[in-house]
């Protein structure tokens, strides 16, 4: 049985307590690995193994650094088959989609921050007889804690900036699903990167959140997952006055206008609400149509999500696979339940497929408001609601109407409209006539309960620097 271990100062290492997590394969249920289930002392181990590498490190010109990377990223690629394979077997999501999505992905995302540092230039502020000038230094040891539904994907993209900058990381990826994170650890020692700069730890966050966050040598705390967690690490920040950076949940619209290009639109809908078995915070969960177009749009949706082939994550064929856990396939079941319970109709899935693997059928629901919990929580699965709308005005005010403001994605050929809508809707990200086209410079987050802060490009580097102005007067 392959065991998940620490990465701690180069070297890997069981956690100091002996206690273990078990890591399933939800497509089959059956048991992969062994999980270092960290206490804090563990944490605390990895983050002194951190504070001690730190100034070597930090000293190390930009392009040293981004060298390191790139040669991760090279190591990578070259490792993508069997990466993608774990990450599949790990995840639940279909090998094809590891194959061109995650795994490419992670590669890219540790090249683009090697270039990015190295481009990563400094404002002057020029006065009559004095010039400021603003240094951004590394914060010093942070901590990157990246959920499960992208696990390399998402590990790399905190991981990468961090590093970039100079800084050095206690990483913490998902208990659910540690493996290719874990495997950082190799990749890492074959680039030569100097021991101690990154660091892995694995297990049950809410065993070492406290660590992660309020040890004095921690200066950033990088999270990505849930709203719930985002707010015990924020609670634990505030008093430390640590820096976070916070990517949370979504529950995200889909608004499809009357002068949509209709075809766009649809496959536009469905990708956005199914992708990734749903669980991307990206996905459009609540699809919003003009009412014109809305018993012909709802009809040819359910004929897709209805095709879309689920199982087996190995099969080429595939395009839905399981679920990531017994346990979030228990809780999206019970969403479906209780969408009923408000009133809501399956117009298709809604039920368990097969009796092996946490696999679930692609559900659309419609007939509910959307003051209800359906369409007011996220469910982070393969489920949609559908709903008309009669006016511009009323699209945007459902649209707002969550806790939530991460990304929504808006079909129409006018394009004063769109501009319009986009400039209305609460929310950090807009596309339109499109989904998940990513541009990783460009600023990557939420408002409201979806976030704090930003990810990508300049804001990554931002984030994971201290500014310290210098005014010279001459
Ligand atoms: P989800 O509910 O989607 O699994 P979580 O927010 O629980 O999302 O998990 C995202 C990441 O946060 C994981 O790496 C998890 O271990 C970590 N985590 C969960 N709870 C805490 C906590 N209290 N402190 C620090 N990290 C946590």
């Amino acid at each position: 049985m392959r065991k998940v271990l620490n990465f701690i100062n180069g070297e890997y290492c069981e956690g100091t307590q002996g206690q273990w997590l078990d890591s399933i394969n939800p497509g089959t249920e059956e048991k992969i690995a062994d999980v270092v289930n960290s206490t804090e002392e563990d944490a605390r181990l990895a983050i002194d193994a951190a504070a001690n590498a730190l100034s070597a490190w930090k000293s190390k010109s930009p392009e040293r650094r981004a060298k390191y990377l790139r040669d991760m990223a090279a190591i990578l690629k070259d490792r993508l088959d069997e990466l993608a394979l774990i990450e599949s077997q790990d995840n639940g999501k279909p090998l094809s989609v590891a194959k061109t999505v995650d795994i490419p992905r992670a590669a890219v995302n540790l090249q683009f921050f090697a270039d990015a540092i190295c481009q990563f230039g400094q404002e002057a502020y020029h006065m009559p007889n004095a010039v400021n000038y603003t240094r951004r230094d590394p914060l010093g040891v942070v901590s990157c804690i990246s959920p499960w539904n992208l696990p390399l994907y998402l590990f790399t993209w905190k991981i990468a900036p961090a590093l970039a900058a100079g800084n050095c990381v206690v990483g913490k990826p998902s208990e659910v699903t540690p493996i290719t994170a874990s495997l950082m650890g190799e990749i890492a020692n074959e680039a030569g990167l100097p021991k101690g700069v990154l660091n892995i730890i694995h297990g049950e966050g809410h065993r070492l959140g406290d660590e992660l966050v309020k040890n004095p040598h921690i200066k950033g705390i990088s999270f990505t997952g849930s709203t719930a967690t985002g707010k015990i690490l924020s609670q634990l920040a505030a008093p430390e006055f640590k820096k976070v950076s916070l990517e949370m949940g979504g529950k995200n619209a889909t608004i499809i206008f009357e002068d949509c290009d209709y075809d766009k639109a649809l496959n536009g809908a469905l990708r956005a609400g199914f992708s990734n078995q749903g669980q991307i915070c990206l996905c459009g969960s609540r699809i919003l149509v003009h009412e014109s177009l809305y018993e012909r749009l709802k009809s040819d949706l359910i004929e897709k999500v209805s095709a879309l082939r689920v199982g087996d994550p190995m099969d080429e064929k595939t395009q839905q696979g399981a679920v990531v856990s017994k346990a979030h396939f228990e809780k999206i079941m019970s969403c479906i339940e209780t969408a009923k319970s408000e009133g809501g109709i399956i117009l298709t899935g809604g039920e368990r497929y097969g009796d092996k693997g946490y696999f679930i059928k692609p559900t659309l629901i419609e007939g509910l408001p959307m003051s209800c919990q359906t369409n007011q929580k996220e469910i982070f699965g393969p489920v949609a609601t559908i709903q008309p709308f009669k006016s511009e005005e009323e699209a945007i005010e459902l649209a707002n109407s969550t806790d939530y403001g991460l990304a929504f994605n808006v079909w129409s050929e006018n394009s004063s409209r769109t501009h319009r809508v986009a400039k209305a809707l609460d929310s950090g990200i807009v596309w339109v006539n499109t989904w998940m086209l990513r541009d990783l410079r460009t600023p990557f987050g939420g408002v409201k309960d979806s976030g704090v802060g930003r990810e990508g490009g300049l804001d990554a580097l931002r984030f994971f620097t201290e500014a310290k102005n210098i005014c010279i007067q001459y």
